[in-house]
């Protein structure tokens, strides 16, 4: 019952060396590889498992300003543009549609916080439309309820879990870049202080380049090498329901309940923030510095288990080079989903819209959301290691930023003009506390 994932079929010789060795085959790394290649760079691109299986294919599918934090919002414009032209660029299909995005609510002080979120997507100039009590239940009439109100986003949109990062795979091949799945870095290798390698299980790729895209991984990748990657994850449980339902919107959120359509016309439930905090050695090294971000996001957090333990991406473990790692135990983090959860979601999705009763459940998942102590990504290279870049802690929203972050860390390591502002991003900044800078969405 796995996340629905496309399989595709990549390289076989890892290349002796390469100019940039992208470490991670989510939908970050994936853009990041492509972006690269794009610019003539020869990228090898590694993946301890299969590309896009891990939080990649395990999420919603959107790609929204709505809502963004404004250290996120012109990344998150800049990436619908993006997800658009890559489409042009190559012809692959990520499934990606500007449906627009619907949000009702009969929540008073949930409507105004929309409402001060469009005032200031304005001032970005991003259109949102807040939606009266007529038009809200106009657009939520599959509810069959009435609504205080509620927003549209027209130029949001959702691409399809299932299929975007292979997609992209593809293209990096098309491109003359090298793909390996089942291939997991261990480590990095330096001379004279710089980057000068990165490890594999299948040997050694001499490259002055590496980017880690590792997702929930990346932390405890970091701690080889002495860098202090606060990251901790939370397990998320959702479902996929067949086609068969009419007249649904695309894209909806609501308090109790989000549904969002699939590239096979069937649709994914889920509720929105809900999630277990399984206890794991690196929750425990980094937890006062996630205090700011756990008294925000409490009520809607359930103490886990020991899934976690389980998993080993969160290990404090330091481990050799030349032995299989966690990650060569772990090929594919898939956590086992919170069957209460599954319940309830699958409970409240037919209760609100009935015609989902027409369908079944096809599959029920769980994916670990790595988050950062602020709730925003850490884009930027590492200081005590050049030309190593984490692209990491996307904190439950980085699907829909992937171009965008992809493009970032392409100019980044370039050195051209940064699509973005990364000021926000700067993985230095988490020598400094957190409080009064969790992100709000
Ligand atoms: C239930 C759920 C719902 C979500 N909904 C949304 C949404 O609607 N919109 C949105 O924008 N975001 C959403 N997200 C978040 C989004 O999925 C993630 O932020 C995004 O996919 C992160 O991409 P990534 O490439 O950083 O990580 P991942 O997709 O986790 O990829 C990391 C990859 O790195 C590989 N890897 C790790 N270490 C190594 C190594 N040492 N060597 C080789 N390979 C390695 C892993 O195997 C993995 O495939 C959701 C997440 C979940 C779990």
């Amino acid at each position: 019952m796995r996340a629905p994932l496309q399989q595709i079929e990549t390289s076989g010789q890892l290349p002796q060396a390469a100019d940039a060795v992208v470490i991670g085959g989510g939908v970050v790394g994936v853009f990041a590889a492509y972006y690269l290649a794009r610019r003539g760079m020869k990228v090898a691109l590694v993946e301890k498992g299969r590309i896009g299986a891990e939080q990649s294919s395990r999420n919603w599918g959107w790609c929204r300003q709505q809502n963004r934090d404004a250290r996120e919002l012109p990344m998150a414009t800049r990436s619908l543009d993006l997800w658009e032209r890559f489409a042009a660029e190559t012809g692959e299909d990520t499934g990606f549609r500007r449906c627009g995005l619907l949000y009702l609510s009969n929540d008073e002080a949930e409507l105004a916080g929309w409402a001060r979120w469009r005032d200031f997507a304005r001032t970005a100039g991003v259109t949102t439309h807040m939606l009266d009590s007529a038009e809200a239940g106009e657009r939520g009439r599959a509810t069959g309820r009435t609504w205080k109100g509620g927003v549209f986003s027209p130029t949001d949109g959702t691409a399809d879990p299932s299929q975007a990062a292979p997609a992209v795979a593809r293209a990096i091949l098309k491109l003359g870049g090298s793909v390996h799945q089942n291939c997991a870095a261990r480590g990095i290798e330096t001379e004279g202080g710089r980057l000068s390698g990165v490890v594999t299980e299948g040997g050694t790729i001499r490259t002055k380049v590496a980017i880690m895209a590792g997702g929930a991984w990346a932390s405890s990748f970091c701690r080889q090498f002495g860098f202090r990657f606060p990251q901790a994850s939370i397990r998320s449980s959702i479902l996929s329901v067949s086609p068969g339902a009419e007249g649904l919107p695309d894209a909806l959120h609501t308090a109790r309940i989000s549904a969002t359509r699939r590239g096979d016309g069937g649709y994914t439930l889920a509720i929105s923030g809900r999630g277990r905090v399984d206890v794991t050695p690196q929750q425990l090294r980094f937890s006062s510095q996630f205090v700011p971000m756990f008294l925000k996001r409490w009520r809607s957090l359930a103490p886990g288990g020991l899934e976690g333990m389980r998993s080993g991406h969160e290990t404090l473990q330091r481990w050799r080079l030349d032995h299989p790692t966690p990650m060569e135990r772990m090929r594919i983090l898939d956590p086992v989903p919170d069957q209460a959860t599954i319940r309830l979601t699958h409970a409240r999705a037919l209760e609100l819209l009935p015609d989902l009763r027409r369908t079944k459940i096809s599959a029920a998942w769980a994916g670990y959301i790595d988050s950062t102590p602020d709730g925003v990504p850490a884009i930027g290279e590492i200081q005590t290691v050049p030309g190593f870049f984490l692209a990491a802690g996307f904190s439950g929203h980085g699907f829909g930023i992937g171009p965008g972050a992809g493009y970032l860390v392409a100019d980044l390591v370039t050195g051209s003009e940064p699509i973005v502002d990364p000021t926000s991003y700067d993985p230095r900044r988490f020598d400094a506390p957190a409080w009064g800078k969790v992100a709000d969405f």
